[in-house]
């Protein structure tokens, strides 16, 4: 834990209902926030002036780093020439219709409209609510339940939080069961009969897909939703054919597959989506944080021609699609959404997080060698994972309550790097900005030894 306590602490602890929070522990002063003031590249600094290098680019979304003023001065010139205006049918704004443009530009084949959220959160209730609508108009009423993975995360909203496998996102929130269901995580590492090969474990998730979608019967359900590589619930890249092996059972019952890119959207992977990395075909994709690098909110949904059509035929039959917020295709994020997506591209950030990922996960892998509690060093792209354990010979984990994986994060806290421990196991997960240079990699995997060292 870090403590900058200043004079806005007890307006912290007093008023300020955080995110994601233990509130009791912040009520009683016991968790003192670290307020950040300033950023710069992969470096950020908080108010009492210690500075850390951000491993993990705030929430796996800072991907152009701190202070890129091309992205600030986008934001003040949309906002000085007109801060807002509504894109409800017949109005609307420069900048998002730019943006839009600019991704289906970028996105995988296939894809033909982008609508515009602020969250990943509501991203993903909008493809909720999309995949309902196109099967009541193609006259398949029952066909709505949605089946997500165990570990995936997909948001906090009602739906989408019960959409994401993680349990400290159901606990005593009454969210709603049905129509979601949860299937195997593709988990190589913890869930895998060690005498099975990685390409059979896929075959064993596959199966317990087509299992459960018979078990429920094909014509109730309308999609499947994963993220291209699981985030939150891990780090942890699906095993050897696991894609090609769901798509084929998805395909197979008519079942949408949404790829959930909040994450691996615009680069993080070394390609401009997960989908492409991968081999995936989507009818719908979501993606936020890297369409910003999250300097102002915004999220979208990327739509497939195929559901278009579909969309645009139950509008001619039922009227306008009564689906949008305010600040839908807010200018103000979407000049930042341009602005960010030039950068990427100027900057070379989707080959570097390719190279230098590359560079981290095998540094990584090799410093920690031999150790007894690293059980696997793991990720792709810019994404990396190092799972502990009480033992890698006989894959002993930790109980929980040690909570070990919190330990290492506050260990490499204390040496100037910000990780973070990931909600489930006992897992430090590293997603630097993508302009992280191999010096700066360095850093990261001297300081992850030495914590780990510091630890066990
Ligand atoms: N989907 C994925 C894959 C995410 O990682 C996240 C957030 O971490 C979300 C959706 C939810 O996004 P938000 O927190 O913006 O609502």
């Amino acid at each position: 834990m870090f403590d900058n306590s200043n004079e806005l602490s007890p307006w912290d602890r007093d008023h300020f209902f955080h995110p994601a929070t233990y509130a009791g522990a912040h009520a009683r002063g016991e968790m003192p926030t670290r307020v950040m003031a300033r950023g710069d590249g992969v470096y950020i600094t908080d108010t009492s002036g210690r500075t850390s290098l951000d491993a993990f680019a705030g929430l796996f979304c800072v991907n152009v780093g701190y202070g890129r003023q091309k992205i600030a001065e986008a934001i003040a010139k949309q906002a000085k020439e007109l801060a807002y205006y509504h894109a409800y049918i017949g109005n609307g704004t420069e900048a998002p219709i730019r943006l839009s443009k600019m991704i289906i530009d970028r996105a995988p084949r296939g894809m033909s409209r982008v609508y515009f959220g602020l969250s990943g959160s509501d991203a993903n209730e909008t493809n909720i609510k999309l995949t309902w609508y196109y099967n009541n108009v193609l006259g398949r009423p029952e066909k709505k339940k949605i089946i997500s993975r165990w570990r995936g995360y997909h948001g906090s909203s009602v739906m989408t939080g019960s959409l994401t496998g993680l349990e400290l996102y159901h606990n005593a929130f009454d969210l709603p069961r049905a129509p979601i269901l949860h299937t195997e995580a593709p988990y190589y590492f913890r869930r895998a009969d060690r005498t099975v090969g990685e390409e059979q474990f896929a075959q064993e998730c596959a199966d317990k897909l087509e299992d459960m979608i018979l078990a429920e019967g094909p014509d109730t359900v309308a999609a499947f939703i994963g993220e291209p590589i699981l985030g939150a619930g891990g780090i942890v890249p699906p095993p050897t054919g696991y894609w090609k092996k769901v798509q084929s059972v998805l395909e197979k019952y008519d079942i949408l597959l949404i790829a959930d890119e909040v994450i691996t959207g615009f680069g993080r992977l070394g390609t401009m989506f997960g989908s492409e990395h991968y081999g995936i075909r989507p009818d719908l994709i979501t993606i936020s944080k890297g369409l910003t690098s999250a300097y102002a909110p915004l999220s979208g949904v990327i739509v497939s021609d195929k559901i278009w059509q579909v969309l645009v035929q139950g509008s001619d039959q039922l009227g306008m699609i009564g689906h949008g917020w305010t600040c839908s295709a807010h200018p103000i994020c979407a000049a930042a959404g341009i602005a960010n997506l030039e950068l990427i591209d100027e900057m070379g950030l989707i080959a570097n997080a390719r190279d230098t990922g590359a560079y981290l996960r095998a540094a990584l892998t090799e410093v920690l060698a031999g150790r007894r509690n690293v059980g696997e060093v793991r990720g792709d792209g810019l994404m990396a994972a190092v799972e502990f354990v009480e033992d890698k010979d006989d894959r002993a984990f930790f109980d929980p309550t040690k909570k070990v994986g919190q330990q290492v994060a506050a260990a490499l806290l204390e040496r100037g790097v910000i990780g973070r421990a990931l909600p489930q196991g006992d897992i430090l997960g590293l997603a630097p900005p993508l302009c992280l240079t191999r010096g700066e990699a360095d850093i990261i995997i001297e300081n992850t030894a030495s914590a780990v060292d510091s630890v066990f």
